[in-house]
């Protein structure tokens, strides 16, 4: 095998970034918003696309678990459905 043959392997990826890499940016990219979806190395990487697919389900529990958790903060008194509803939507946003 030449050298040449094995750097026509490493071309043949077409991801622009490293799976570490990209795991690397996570956090930034959760923290600013941007679209998940719209990062392309989710659209060539599975791993990666079903990685973020776990944090995000995590991220949602855990939101959602906080917004319970101001909600008991708030209220004293008797839990109040349809305003738990309400912050659980606002939440989402
Ligand atoms: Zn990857």
């Amino acid at each position: 095998m030449s050298a040449a043959d094995k750097n026509d392997t490493m071309k043949t990826s077409k991801q622009s970034v490293s799976c570490a890499d990209f795991q690397d940016q996570l956090p930034d990219i959760f923290e600013s918003g941007v679209a998940l979806s719209e990062q392309e190395h989710l659209q060539t990487c599975e791993q990666c696309a079903a990685l973020v697919r776990d944090l995000e389900y995590i991220a949602q529990q855990a939101k959602l678990l906080q917004i319970v958790e101001d909600f008991r903060r708030q209220s004293h008194a008797e839990a109040d459905l349809a305003a738990l509803g309400r912050l659980a939507a606002e939440g989402r946003r």
